[in-house]
């Protein structure tokens, strides 16, 4: 610690990201990447790109890439907003919308960055309980929050709430704004993005990191109604007016023309999805019903750091949130490929006889 460290600097719990390993892992599962590649189209435009003009500063509107993200979904280049990763762009929408005496909710079973970054802005936060099965009850939401933040499939259980309940919950709270993280939502989900159109509450984030194989490239985006995007464009020009580097903004544009290469790969994802669910079930072990690229389990009789290590042992890597009691027994497992998952269920097995 030096005595220049700021009070927040000092009293901060920083977020510890999943672990990226340099030992002799085999098998990584705990960051939920694809397991597959970005589409030969993205890397053939990285490779061309990757050439003289880059002493040139990028469009600092990613005006192309939100064209092409707003046509993909029938919005208005104005109802985008791209950033580095969706971590960047929950940063930016922390400040933007939040200040000292504004409060944000959210479940006490979510994405554990939340509440880091609601510390670090000093921005007062509430974690209201999820129901026993780890379902969001939003009910239980202050009346007085001025946003409700929450992950849709949730992380890290999985579980996915329907656009008709989150329509009823913009409708019975037309002054609070409901942010809806969907890192996750393309396993088979439906996403709200449309009903920015009829709610000026609603902000949808989303990530190219998970279905769209590009966590290395860090992009996300926030899409809205167009004064919560000019907000963002307001905090994010008052940093750094060049958020998005050329090659990340030609990858997201060439990520969302390759759709049928994603659907392909994100399909046999949830195939796998499935068939692990089932396996793990009929070996007498609790999963949540997952519809993200993870499984959420709890191997019986183990606690979960235990549960990490014996895995470990046999060179699998997934994640534990030790942290929370709620579900410090709990192990969040990527969904790889068929092999991998072949390889986790002998593990497993292994594991539950021993
Ligand atoms: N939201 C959720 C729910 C996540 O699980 C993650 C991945 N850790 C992110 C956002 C951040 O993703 P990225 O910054 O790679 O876009």
């Amino acid at each position: 610690m030096s005595r220049f460290w700021s009070e927040t600097t000092r009293n901060i719990t920083p977020y510890v990201p999943g672990e990226q390993p340099r030992d002799k892992i085999r098998i990584k599962l705990n960051t939920n990447e694809n397991p597959y590649p970005p589409s030969p189209g993205v890397l053939a435009c990285l490779r061309e790109l990757a050439n003289e003009d880059l002493r040139l500063y990028p469009d600092p509107d990613s005006r192309e890439l939100c064209e092409t993200v707003a046509d993909y979904y029938g919005l208005s280049a104005e109802q985008v907003f791209p950033g580095n990763g969706s971590d960047e762009v929950l940063a930016f929408l922390f400040q933007t919308f939040f200040g000292p005496d504004d409060l944000i909710a959210f479940p006490d079973v979510t994405y554990s960055f939340y509440p880091v970054y609601a510390r670090l802005y000093g921005i007062p936060y509430r974690e209201i309980p999820v129901r026993e099965d780890f379902s969001i009850d939003f009910s239980g939401y202050p009346g007085e929050a001025k946003g409700i933040l929450f992950a849709n499939p949730n992380a890290p259980t999985g579980l996915y709430i329907p656009p008709a309940e989150i329509e009823a919950l913009l409708r019975a709270r037309p002054d609070t704004l409901i942010v809806v993280d969907e890192a996750y939502v393309d396993f088979g989900n439906q996403s709200v993005v449309p009903l920015v159109k009829k709610y000026d509450n609603l902000l949808v984030v989303q990530t190219l990191s998970k279905s769209r194989a590009l966590a290395g490239m860090r992009i996300g985006l926030a899409m809205g109604h167009p004064e919560l995007i000019e907000g963002l464009n307001r905090i994010k020009n008052s940093f750094n007016s060049y958020t998005m580097d050329r090659l990340a903004q030609a990858a997201a544009i060439c990520a969302f023309r390759d759709d049928a290469y994603y659907r392909e790969i994100n399909g046999r994802i949830i195939r796998e999805r499935e068939r692990f669910k089932e396996t793990l079930r009929g070996m007498g072990i609790p999963c949540t019903d997952s519809k993200s690229n993870f499984v959420f389990a709890s191997l019986p009789g183990l606690k979960g750091p235990d549960a990490l290590r014996l895995l470990r042992e046999q060179g699998i890597l997934v994640r534990n949130f030790a942290g929370n009691p709620r579900i410090a027994d709990w192990l969040r497992i990527t969904i790889g490929t068929k092999e991998d998952m072949d390889r986790v269920v002998e593990a497993v097995k292994k594991i539950m006889e021993r």
